[in-house]
This record gives structure tokens, sequence and C-alpha cells, in this order.
């Protein structure tokens, strides 16, 4: 078995670079799912989630890769008004340019794989994708916040409104203005 082998079989969310001459590479595709386990070592906003991600390559010369990343699938990420988690839909398009260098880095639009190692990690880029691709405002439809997390939130309000209505038609409201869902 060999050392590439090896690692891949260690880390399957990568793509040997190497692997094949420049041009055998171009037009290949490539499938990953990045799970629970791989949100969770990003520690990210995203706590948990399944995407799918198809990967082809469509340009792949002179130490230059360029790849469609389709992503597809579901993710957790805090509610920003109760923070429990809301459960957001994916399905996004995106171009990941990659090219061989010395050390790894990320400048937002090409993405330095070292050459010695020559494999693409994909789980971050997907991760990045993910991210830029969710709505703005991420919070759950009217009336299915967290009451429990709202309360130890909202504690000291609670406190000070003397259990005069019981409801609370207060949250209900914020939650309902129309906000959510445009993306
Ligand atoms: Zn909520």
């Amino acid at each position: 078995m060999s050392t590439v082998q090896r690692e891949m079989e260690r880390n399957p969310l990568t793509i040997d670079l190497l692997d094949a001459l420049d041009a055998q590479l171009e037009g290949k595709a490539f499938d990953f799912v990045v799970d629970d386990a791989v949100f969770q070592a990003i520690d990210g906003l995203v706590t948990k989630g399944t995407v799918h991600a198809h990967v082809v390559c469509k340009k792949a010369r002179q130490a230059v890769y360029v790849f469609d990343v389709h992503s597809e699938g579901t993710v957790c990420v805090p509610c920003d008004r109760c923070l429990a988690d809301v459960e957001l839909r994916i399905d996004t398009t995106d171009e990941l340019t990659v090219r061989l260098g010395d050390t790894y880095e990320d400048d937002g639009d090409v993405l330095t794989v070292p050459e010695q190692e020559g494999l693409l990690d994909i789980s971050l880029p997907v991760y990045e994708f993910v991210v830029l691709n969710m709505p703005i405002r991420r919070i759950h439809e009217p009336g299915k916040c967290d009451n429990a997390m709202m309360e130890v939130f909202d504690g000291h309000q609670a406190a000070r409104s003397s259990r005069e209505g019981g409801e609370e038609d207060d949250s209900a409201d914020d939650c309902g203005d129309g906000d959510y869902g445009t993306s």
C-alpha cells in the first residue's frame, strides 16, 4: 500500500492532485460526504449536518486546478433568536481554484496546497461554501423557536412581567415579522 493510499484512507475527503497527470484529472468527478464529525472538527458556526459534495475537475493545467463543487444537504446552526439549532437546506454550486505551492494558504480566491503533499482536503472549502450561501438571518419559522431556551435567556424579563397573560405573545410576534426565509 502506498503512502498516498494510506493517507486517503485516513482522510477520505481528499483529492490527490499528484495522482494523475494534469490532463488525466481534467473531467474527473469525485463524491464526498461532509458529515457531523467534520463540522464538529472544524468547530465553526455549523454545529452538525450532512452535505454531499459532487466535485468535478473542469480544468487542470500547469499545477492550477479549477473545480466545480456542488454542495447539497442540510446543516444546523444556532438560531439567531433562541440559539437552539435551526436546520438550513443547502444547495449551491461554487467554483474552487487550487494551485500547488510551498505552504497551505487560502486567500479567499485561490487555495494553495503544499506541493509536497499534493492532497486537496475538500472539507474546508465545502464548509466555506456552505457558510457563504446561508441566509443572512437564520431563525426558526414563526412559532418554532425553542421556548425553554428563550425563557432561560429572557429570564430577567420573565421575572419582571408577573404572569398576567401567561402566553408569550411578544416572542411570537417578533419571530413572524416577515424577515424569515428571504434567501
Ligand atoms: Zn429559534
